[in-house]
This record gives structure tokens, C-alpha cells and sequence, in this order.
């Protein structure tokens, strides 16, 4: 069963989601601050973490741009109070994968976890094959695979779709995305970026139903999966 980690200072609210999650059969540790938290995340391999956004010694969005920067891959489920829906776009940009606004039903918190829990990864078939569903990514030849069928893509399209595989069901800025693809600060005038990623998702989505490549109106782009 799924390993969680719950960042949460409040005893009464910590205590109500780890009784619910151990009842489910989750095994559970919490930090109360996010020193303990850091301490936890370096002697434990989790499969997922649970923040509260108001900690004692840092803030839980700052905590999540923090644990990002070496974790890329650990879904992260932000908690926040009502009063705070801002937080919701800075979680978002700073890595968590979803949040959840206090005060919730645990059966929704029940149905987030087993949600990002369930979410499709990106798995290195061999070692240098990247998947993530249907689609696979060569790193020796530049190669896209789609459900058997090769995509040959230019060198910026490559780079494009690696950099949406190393970061699987993640919205990634057109700022984030100038910058690590083109090397440049993202010019908001211009639409390059977008008509690059739609010259992608033509070459990686034509003739297929399944989109892989969406758009958050707002935010930027998301490799995910629709199933
Ligand atoms: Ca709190």
C-alpha cells in the first residue's frame, strides 16, 4: 500500500486525515513543520505528500517549490484554506499536482490521493526509451513512437517533448518553457511557443484520439493522459 507523508501543524486535522487513511490500509507519517518534513522526504522514499499551505516555520508553497527542486516526480497534494484560493495558481506553479480547500469530506481527499496516486508515469522502458502511454521517446535517436508508428521530430521538437516528459502531469509555463527549450526570457508579445507546441501535438496527436499535449488556459501546457 501507498506510502504518504503529511506536512500538517494542526494536530486535530492531522490526526482526522491519518486515522481516515490508515483505516484505508495508507501507511502514514506526518511532520508537523517543514524541517521535520525536509528530514522525512531525505530518509524516506513516499508515494505521495500531503502540505498544508500555513506551516509554523515556512510556508507550504515555498516547502513545495523547495521539495521540487529535487523531486520531481512525487505527487504532491496541497491543502489551503478557503480564504486563500490564490494559493491554488502559486501551488500549482510551484509543483504540487492538485489541492484540496479546507475544510473538505475525507471522501474527497480519499478520491484526490487515489487520483494522483493512479496517474499515468513516465517509465524508461530501456536506457535511453522513455513512455508515457501510448507515446515513446528515443533519447539516443531524437525518435517519437506512438503506439508503434515512428514520428521523426526536428531538434527543437525533440527537446520540447523531452522537457513535457520529464515533467509528466505538470503544467509547465511558456516562460518555463522559453527558457529551458529556447535558452531565452519568454517574450509575452510573441506566440512561439505556442506554435511550436502545436506543431508537436500535430506531429504526436494526428490520428489519434487520445490528446496528450493540453492546454491550462492562463497557466501553459500539460503532458497528461486522458484516460
Ligand atoms: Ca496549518
Amino acid at each position: 500500500m501507498a506510502n504518504i507523508c503529511l506536512v500538517e501543524d494542526e494536530q486535530k486535522v492531522a490526526a482526522f486525515i491519518s486515522k481516515g487513511l490508515e483505516e484505508q490500509g495508507y501507511k502514514i507519517h506526518i511532520a508537523n513543520d517543514g524541517i521535520t518534513a525536509k528530514a522525512l522526504l531525505q530518509n524516506n522514499d513516499f508515494d505521495l505528500l500531503i502540505l498544508d499551505v500555513m506551516l509554523p516555520d515556512i510556508n507550504g508553497i515555498e516547502l513545495c517549490r523547495q521539495i521540487r527542486f529535487t523531486n520531481t516526480k512525487t505527487p504532491i497534494l496541497m491543502l489551503t484554506a478557503l480564504d486563500q484560493i490564490q494559493n491554488k495558481v502559486s501551488g500549482l506553479k510551484a509543483g504540487a499536482d492538485d489541492y484540496l480547500v479546507k475544510p473538505f469530506h475525507f471522501i474527497e481527499l480519499l478520491a484526490r490521493i487515489e487520483a494522483l496516486l493512479r496517474r499515468q508515469k513516465v517509465v524508461e522502458v530501456a536506457d535511453h526509451i522513455l513512455a508515457f502511454d501510448d507515446l515513446k521517446l528515443d533519447t539516443w535517436s531524437n525518435v517519437a513512437e506512438r503506439a508503434g508508428q515512428q514520428i521523426a521530430l526536428t531538434a527543437k521538437e525533440y527537446t520540447l517533448l523531452e522537457l513535457f516528459m520529464s515533467h509528466p502531469n505538470k503544467v509547465l509555463s511558456r516562460e518555463y518553457i522559453a527558457e529551458q527549450v529556447w535558452k531565452i526570457d519568454f517574450d509575452t508579445g510573441t506566440n512561439f511557443i505556442d506554435v511550436y507546441v502545436n506543431y508537436l501535438r500535430k506531429k504526436i496527436e494526428k490520428g489519434f484520439k487520445n490528446k496528450l499535449i493540453h492546454t491550462v488556459i492562463g497557466m501553459g501546457y500539460i503532458l497528461k493522459s486522458d484516460k
